[in-house]
């Protein structure tokens, strides 16, 4: 029956998240787990599915999906299963997929997010589980053929499955940032949503206002970035308000976000969808997952995003914001944090680093981890500000050529010519012509105007290419002057 909704909606949406994990070998066989290869070159009888050959668990994927758990905070179940999910397909050699079922590795764990608000939001994990991927289907237009490469074939996975606790687009990109940093701050994946190591699925459902129960949920693919799932949701969240407002009712399937048509449509309706037949893999024994494993495997796990973020602003007197920036890449914590042991303003620390170097880097379209100034060479620019051999210009200046040629800061200042002019016959010289060039702005300092001497300081600056030193400017302007002040 149809239920009449209020005026207001409210969207829910769930997510479940595909996780390729980068082990060296895949997850039942011997394979390299390696992407970018020619096609069908990283194959055995195993991972393609052959008559008479039997799968064994990878150790390392199963490390790898309790250092997962862990990090969501969920609970391990001491015994876990794997189970046969039944489906036809051609890159599905097999003819079953081994997943889990009833016995997955984790569940009952919750994220902490952070809203573009700078709320903060838990996000509940109903569960976490391992399986192995398919192989890949490749459509070749000019045959009019499809292909399939089985490299991909036993790719280990971990699915996290989040509750229906999401309440917009916005708010699954902000839990995806989250997710996908935490999993990034533990090294079991590149985390490449352009390689498919990330893939995530949506469920989303619309509800009146202060409806209890929820509606009926449509699951959305093939979105390929974080912007793409949330643009799908704000397409299908609207195309669902649209539908009932209509007096339309929702109809449970799966459709296909495509990018070029910004539109999702449908491509499986419940009537359609598969029944995997669930059952116990037989030729895989429950796995005990006894107290020792689960010792061994906590201690490998790194401080998180989160805790080190309160630690930042706790440790250092960061500002939340700072601390988010900086947290938000691991190799820009680790940098901050040596810098922190060679020198004790930490506040000017951040300031250099999420201004004149973070630009510098996205001038250059690169990483913090493929850059080349070591924590020392920072500093050592910082210190020559603070003895004013450096204006803030000629630092950044610094900076730049340092990050280009991997010379180190000294050589930079020599071979430049970078050092602060302090020499006071050059500058009373730079002064001279100034007030040459420049008489009514002579004239307003004459009548008191502080902010013209400003001015001519910037004058100054710009003659000298950013070297003369302002404070010696700006006093022999006031002595030459002789300026009223008129603080
Ligand atoms: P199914 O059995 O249909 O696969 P699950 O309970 O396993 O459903 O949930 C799959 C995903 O869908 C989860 O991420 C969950 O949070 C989400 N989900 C479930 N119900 C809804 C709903 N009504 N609206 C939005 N998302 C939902
Ligand atoms: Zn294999
Ligand atoms: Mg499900």
């Amino acid at each position: 029956m149809n239920q009449p909704l209020g005026q207001k909606y409210e969207t829910v949406i769930g997510l479940e998240v595909h996780l390729q994990l980068s082990t060296r070998t895949k997850i039942f066989c011997g394979c390299a787990n390696v992407f970018g290869r020619d096609p069908n070159t990283q194959t055995c009888p195993v991972c393609l599915g052959l008559p008479g050959t039997l799968p064994v668990l990878n150790k390392m994927a199963l490390e790898y999906a309790l250092k997962i758990a862990m990090a969501l905070n969920c609970q391990i179940n001491p015994l876990i299963k794997f189970d046969r999910k039944n489906y036809y397909y051609p890159d599905l050699p097999k003819g079953y997929q081994i997943s889990q079922y009833d016995k997955p590795v984790a569940y009952d764990g919750h994220v902490w997010m952070t809203t573009v608000d700078g709320q903060t939001r838990k996000i509940n994990i109903k569960r976490a589980h391992l399986e192995e991927d398919a192989g890949k289907l490749i459509h070749d237009d000019r045959s009019n053929s499809s292909l399939v490469d089985y490299n991909r074939t036993g790719t280990p996975l971990v699915e996290i499955v989040s509750e229906p606790d999401l309440r917009s687009p916005q708010e699954v990109y902000d839990y995806l940032q989250a997710l996908k940093l935490t999993l990034e701050y533990l090294h079991v994946s590149d985390c490449d949503m352009e390689k498919g190591s990330l893939r995530c699925d949506a469920n989303v459902s619309i509800r009146g206002a202060g409806q209890k129960i929820f509606g009926t949920k449509t699951e959305l693919k093939n979105m390929n970035s974080f912007k793409a799932v949330r643009t799908a949701l704000e397409f299908e969240e609207k195309r669902q308000r649209e539908v009932v407002s209509s007096g339309g009712r929702i109809i449970q399937e799966t459709r296909l976000w495509s990018e070029e048509k910004g539109t999702t449509v449908t491509m499986r309706s419940k009537e359609e969808a598969h029944d995997y037949r669930y059952f116990p893999e037989p030729d895989l024994v429950p796995f005990d997952i006894d107290d020792a494993l689960i010792e061994e495997v906590r201690r490998s796990i790194p401080e998180l995003p989160r805790q080190k973020f309160e630690r930042f602003v706790g440790e250092y007197g960061l500002s939340e914001y700072d601390a988010r920036i900086i947290v938000a890449d691991q190799h820009i914590a680790h940098f901050f944090e040596a810098c922190t042991k060679l020198y004790v303003d930490t506040k000017k620390i951040s300031n250099w680093l999420n201004g004149p170097l973070l630009q510098e880097l996205n001038v250059r379209k690169m990483g913090f981890s493929d850059i080349k100034i070591k924590p020392e060479d920072f500093i050592a620019i910082i210190r020559k500000v603070d003895e004013n051999v450096l204006s803030n210009l000629t630092a950044k200046e610094t900076l730049k050529q340092v990050l280009d040629t991997g010379k180190d800061v000294a050589a930079v200042i020599r071979d430049a010519g970078l050092a602060q002019v302090s020499d006071s016959s050059a500058l009373e010289g730079i002064v001279d012509e100034l007030i040459r060039e420049h008489q009514n702005v002579v004239g307003q300092i004459r009548e008191g105007k502080a902010s013209a001497i400003g001015f001519l300081v910037g004058q100054a600056m710009r003659k000298s290419q950013g070297k003369a030193n302002p404070k010696m400017i700006g006093e022999i302007i006031q002595r030459k002057l002789s300026a009223k002040s008129d603080a």
